[in-house]
Order: C-alpha cells, then sequence, then structure tokens
C-alpha cells in the first residue's frame, strides 16, 4: 500500500520544550509518567495519588508562567486560560491554533489571544446552548400541541351536551320565552365552541409548521452547509455513541484525521470558488466510503475526520489509503477556465480509538500522525503508534 507507514511516537515539535513537558504532565496524569516511590519519599504522609496530583498542579502553573513569560504575554485570565487549555491539551483547536502561529509568526501576542477564546466561546458555546434552546421549544410545542387537542375535544364534547339539552327543553310547554333564550343562548355557545375549534386547528398546523422549520435549524446546525457533511460538534456525539456501541460488541473504533495537502496553494492559484469545489469533491470521496459503521465529517477547514467501527486501525489505514490513492490518481479540471489542476491530494493520520484513555487522547494521537504524514512529505497516510 503506497504511502502507508507505522509513525513515531512523538510529534518533536521543535518550537519549545512546554510540549514535552506536557506530554509529561499528560502521561503523568494518566498514572504512566511519574515514580510513586519518589514521591512518597517526600511526602510520606499524603498518600501517592494525592502527591502526584498536588506536583502535577504545582509544574502546570509553572509551565503556565513559563509559557506566559516566553510570549510576553499579560498575566490575565484569558492568557491564562488559553495556557491551561493548550498545555493540558484539553482543547484540540486551541493546541493547533497555537501550533500553527508560531510555526508561522514564532511569537503570539495578547491581541491574538482574545481573538483565539472569543473564537473558541463563539465555536462552543453557541451550538450547546442553541441545542438545548431547541429541544426546550419542541418539548413546549409537544406540551402545546397535545394541550390544543385536548382542548379541542373537550369544546366538542360541550358543544354536543349543549345541543342534546337544549333539545329536551324544546320539547316542554309552557316556559317558551325562556326556552326560547335558552336555545339561542345554547347556539350561540355551540357557533362559539365551532370558531374556537377552528382557531385551535390552525394553531396546531403552525405549530407543526414550527415545529419542522426547529428541526431543519436543527440539522443546519449539526451540518457543514458547504459540503453538507456533519460538523465537528456532530461528530462528537457520533464518536460517543460509537465509543458505547464498540465497547458494548467488543468491536474496533478507529479514527482518522484527513487534512488536504497544500490547500493554501489550491486557494491562490485557481481561487476560492474552485478551493470551494475541490472541497465538496472531496468530501464527497470520502461520503461514498460512509455507511451505518463509517461517519465522515468535516472537522474545520479543509480537515475532515472519519471514524470507522468494526476496523482495525491497520483496516482503517487501508480503507482512508484507497480514498487517497483514488484522489490522487484523478486529473481534476478548474471548470471556471478548463485548466488541468496539480495534483489534489490529502494526508491523513489514524488511531486506534480503544488503546487510549479517552476518545480525545486517541484523536490528538491521529492528528499528531498527521503531523508526521506531512512532514515526511504529504499524500500519504500515518498510523499512529499507540505508545503516543
Ligand atoms: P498543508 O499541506 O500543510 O495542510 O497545507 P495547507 O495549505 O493545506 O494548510 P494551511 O493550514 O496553511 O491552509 C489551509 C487553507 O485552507 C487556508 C484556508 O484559507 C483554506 N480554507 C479553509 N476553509 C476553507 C473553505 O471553506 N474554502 C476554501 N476555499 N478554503 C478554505
Ligand atoms: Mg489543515
Ligand atoms: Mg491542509
Amino acid at each position: 500500500m503506497k504511502g502507508m507507514t507505522g509513525a513515531h511516537s512523538s510529534s518533536a515539535n521543535p518550537q519549545h520544550g512546554l510540549t514535552d513537558r506536557l506530554a509529561r504532565w499528560a502521561k503523568g496524569l494518566s498514572g504512566k509518567g511519574d515514580d510513586p516511590h519518589a514521591e512518597e519519599a517526600h511526602r510520606p504522609r499524603a498518600g501517592a495519588a494525592s502527591n502526584r496530583e498536588i506536583n502535577r498542579r504545582r509544574q502546570l502553573y509553572t509551565d503556565i508562567g513559563d509559557f506566559l513569560f516566553a510570549h510576553d504575554l499579560d498575566l490575565t485570565p484569558i492568557n491564562f486560560s488559553v495556557a491551561l487549555d493548550y498545555l493540558t491539551g484539553a482543547n484540540i483547536g486551541v493546541e493547533k491554533a497555537i501550533r500553527a502561529v508560531m510555526m508561522e509568526r514564532g511569537r503570539i501576542t495578547n491581541g491574538w489571544m482574545e481573538s483565539l477564546a472569543a473564537d473558541q466561546r463563539a465555536d462552543e458555546v453557541t451550538p450547546e446552548s442553541l441545542a438545548s434552546m431547541l429541544d426546550k421549544v419542541e418539548e413546549n410545542l409537544d406540551q402545546f400541541t397535545g394541550l390544543m387537542h385536548e382542548s379541542r375535544n373537550s369544546a366538542k364534547d360541550y358543544g354536543a351536551a349543549l345541543q342534546e339539552q337544549a333539545k329536551d327543553l324544546a320539547g316542554g310547554g309552557d316556559s317558551e320565552p325562556v326556552l326560547a333564550r335558552l336555545v339561542g343562548l345554547t347556539r350561540s355557545m355551540v357557533e362559539k365552541t365551532r370558531q374556537v375549534e377552528t382557531q385551535l386547528r390552525e394553531n396546531q398546523k403552525q405549530t407543526q409548521a414550527l415545529k419542522s422549520s426547529l428541526e431543519s435549524a436543527r440539522r443546519a446546525a449539526e451540518h457543514d452547509h458547504l459540503t453538507g457533511l456533519p460538523n465537528r460538534r456532530a461528530f462528537e456525539t457520533v464518536l460517543r455513541d460509537e465509543l458505547a456501541l464498540a465497547q458494548a460488541e467488543q468491536e474496533s473504533l478507529s479514527v482518522a484525521f484527513c487534512d488536504i495537502d497544500h490547500f493554501k496553494v489550491i486557494n491562490d492559484t485557481h481561487g476560492h470558488d474552485t478551493g470551494d469545489r475541490v472541497l465538496k469533491f472531496i468530501a464527497g470521496l470520502l461520503a461514498k466510503v460512509s455507511d451505518d459503521r463509517c461517519h465522515v465529517a468535516r472537522h474545520g477547514g479543509e480537515e475532515f475526520v472519519m471514524l470507522f467501527r468494526g476496523k482495525t486501525a491497520a483496516e482503517t489505514c487501508e480503507a482512508v489509503d484507497g480514498v487517497r490513492e483514488d484522489l490522487a490518481s484523478r486529473s481534476l479540471v478548474n471548470r471556471t477556465n478548463g485548466e488541468r489542476m496539480d495534483r489534489v491530494s490529502f494526508s491523513a493520520g489514524v488511531a486506534n480509538v480503544l488503546a487510549y484513555e479517552d476518545p480525545r487522547a486517541a484523536l490528538k494521537a491521529a492528528d499528531r500522525a498527521l503531523y508526521l504524514a506531512k512532514e515526511h512529505g504529504r499524500n500519504r497516510v500515518y498510523l499512529a503508534a499507540e505508545t503516543d
């Protein structure tokens, strides 16, 4: 299989020693890194676990301080929180953005940190709150629909009972004027009931229409509008569900990060619209592989993520490599001017989700393998070493 190799176990980021410290810190968290005996010797009265925790926290404070100092950043809550996300690896988006800006410019500024934090807020909070709002509105609408249904039925019953009574009374002899009034009143009540009934029916129709537009809004919130693929947020839910299924059924579960090679050059050479069409085309190729056990999503920008249940990481590498080969062997044409484009390809990193402490760690391992695939020449699929 062309272009497939086992990746090394570390990302070998030349930018700073902090990443290595972070890796040690994170390993310590998973219980793989620290030597508990050494810690016990220092603090004999505390448990080894709490000692480890204290040391880790102390190290983290130091790392955050070093990071902010090294980049000449102010000690603000925003800077602190972004540095925390970066150093603990709690947010892969933050980690990637910082890595990219350091590669590009070599330094980070206070303003850049603020805009990154704002992006993260926009990215994370809004879809979550939107989803919970949609859930609530839907729930309310369901209750409202039920209520309307109920009251329409009782209005009908009431109308029928009144009509019945009016019939009986109208049959009597002497109290005709009273009865006539009663009959009149009853008729108007029946009429009113009919009006309410019509109104309720109209309301119910509107509710149904609102409900279906909410469903479309929910779909839009979970799908990328350019490619039509599920977005990162939707993928996170799929990942949680598929993980539970794989664990219950004792099946393999593997994840792949695919990133288009030199996509910026494609945009710069052929224009953004052609870039968009290339994105859609590649999304389509990846989507062709998907089924109820293979999920594809646009993770962001020119990056896609795939999840395979029932395939080992090696089998996943093969499947993704098949798509890579298919794409690389094509000769795409720029529709706007008929010119042939240079070879379009993507690189990918694959990881076995079940080999890591949590799916986030597996995603990071796949991302590191992708980074190596890029470093080693692109247009290749790398498998993350499970010691990552
Ligand atoms: P590499 O091989 O290292 O991945 O290089 P690259 O050029 O693909 O990566 P880089 O991160 O430098 O650039 C990604 C580009 O993708 C930059 C951004 O403008 C472009 N991009 C992201 N989203 C879209 C989109 O929706 N449409 C288009 N046309 N371009 C996009
Ligand atoms: Mg990218
Ligand atoms: Mg790229």
